[in-house]
């Protein structure tokens, strides 16, 4: 290694910048190599969409951003970013039933579930009180011993077994096993899978004690902070640049690739051992994303009037139904009442502008069977729980996974 080391990152989504920002911080001398014309990946916002209103067009709430502790050593709201809250972190309303909501405090999310307060806070209490070290836990490489082996031990068992069962074991309410099975889903895999326990108690925890923010401004924030990060401190970043061979990057002590398997298979000047190149081989990409922006005229006009003033709404229904139809987009069949992800930024940012961000969960590489037709089971589903939604839209677009893909390599197949 030369006296100040240097290293090259290709891509500079917020993985590619927060390497970058860090080893800038240990000393190193860092350039960034970036496809697009601008750098954030799918982190990035426009205001080109809608005529000035913000659109995240990735990312938009950031249960893990706010607590990471790689972006808290960056200091980021030092760079500008300020993250923002809704009164309700998320929520998730039922067909003839009460909304379920959770909230910032696992206290207030607890009362909101009656006869099974008890059994929520068995479950997510332990993780809320000690919320860092269960993060150093699962955030750090996955085959070391944990930092903090008592709190793993205890994290573990509920964690291994698939959220539908957890909540219909644990729950007697539609409204706890709809909360916990709509965290695990933010993973894109059915809920009834094994392991999916561990997302949504780990969601589930982060919304009651970090909470499920917004960036003030848009998702762009973060972006623009990181960067901010590498300028002041010495760093390069090339925009406009594919990398396809590694022998076209200046010499480097270290190379980054914030990139998925496959792109990695295709890139010259590898020289990957042969059991990395057959592990990357072996990566499944899963399904998509289908996302549909909409400007509106008027706050979504919810049945439950509560529910527009949460930052994050899961639109799916019981466990049950979330279940089946992540397991049909997970085999390749595309449902008619996808579950919807919906973001009103504006309930937590008001300098947003009425704009709502959604996608439903498709299979993927998802091609549409009509034009149009996602936008429109992603209105049905919105219809559902606020009648009269489609008459608040002014405007809406929508991306598909193909068109995900085009706009970020990494997005394969939307996934
Ligand atoms: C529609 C959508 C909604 C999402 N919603 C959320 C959310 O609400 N909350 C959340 O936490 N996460 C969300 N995510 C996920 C989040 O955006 C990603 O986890 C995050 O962006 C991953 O960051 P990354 O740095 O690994 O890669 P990316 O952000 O994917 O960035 C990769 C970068 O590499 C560049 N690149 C690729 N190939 C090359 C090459 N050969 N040469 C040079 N550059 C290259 C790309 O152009 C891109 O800029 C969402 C993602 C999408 C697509």
């Amino acid at each position: 290694m030369s006296a100040q080391p240097h290293a090259v990152v290709v891509g500079s989504g917020p993985n590619g910048l927060s390497a970058a920002a860090r080893l800038l911080l240990e000393g190193w001398d860092v350039d960034v190599y970036e496809s697009a014309p601008t750098p954030g990946g799918a982190a990035r916002s426009t205001a080109s969409l809608f005529g000035g209103a913000i659109v995240d067009l990735g990312a938009a709430g950031h249960p893990f951003g706010v607590a990471s502790p790689a972006f808290q050593k960056l200091k980021l709201e030092e760079h500008g970013l300020t993250w923002k809250n809704a009164p309700y972190e998320m929520a998730h309303p039922l067909d003839g039933k009460e909304t379920a909501f959770l909230s910032g405090s696992i206290e207030k999310t607890a009362a909101g579930l009656g006869s099974d307060a008890k059994a929520w806070d068995w479950l997510h209490g332990h993780v809320v009180r000690d919320i860092d070290k269960h993060l150093d836990n699962l955030l750090g490489p996955m085959l070391s011993i944990p930092r903090h082996p008592v709190h793993m031990l205890r994290f573990g068992p509920p964690a291994l077994v698939s959220a539908a069962t957890l909540a219909k074991t644990l729950f007697k309410t539609e409204q706890a096993r709809a909360l916990l099975a709509s965290s695990a889903v933010h993973a894109i895999t059915s809920p009834s899978r094994p392991l999916t326990g561990a997302f949504g108690i780990l969601f589930g925890a982060l919304g009651q004690s970090r909470g499920w923010p917004v960036a003030k401004g848009g998702t762009q924030a973060i972006v623009d902070a990181l960067v901010s990060v590498i300028y002041s401190n010495g760093g390069r970043i090339h925009t406009g640049v594919e990398i396809s061979d590694l022998r076209e990057l200046p010499a480097a002590d270290a190379i980054i690739l914030n990139l998925t398997p496959r792109q990695i298979l295709q890139l010259h000047g590898t020289s990957l051992a042969p059991k990395t190149r057959k592990r990357l081989e072996k990566w499944k990409y899963g399904p998509a994303v289908y996302k549909v922006d909409f400007l509106l005229n008027a706050p979504v006009p919810w049945t439950d009037p509560r529910v527009g003033t949460a930052a994050t709404v899961h639109v799916g229904g019981t466990v049950d139904e979330i279940s089946f139809v992540e397991s049909e987009v997970a085999a390749g069949r595309m449902p008619d009442r996808p579950f919807v992800m919906v973001c009103q930024q504006y309930a937590a940012d008001p300098t947003r502008g009425l704009t709502l961000w959604s996608y439903a969960h498709v299979p993927h590489g998802y091609i549409e069977r009509y034009p149009g037709e996602i936008r429109e089971l992603i209105t049905g589903q919105i219809e559902r729980f606020a009648p009269g939604f489609r008459e608040t839209v002014v405007d809406a677009t929508s991306t598909s996974p193909c068109e995900l893909e085009a706009w970020n390599a990494n997005l394969v197949g939307g996934d």
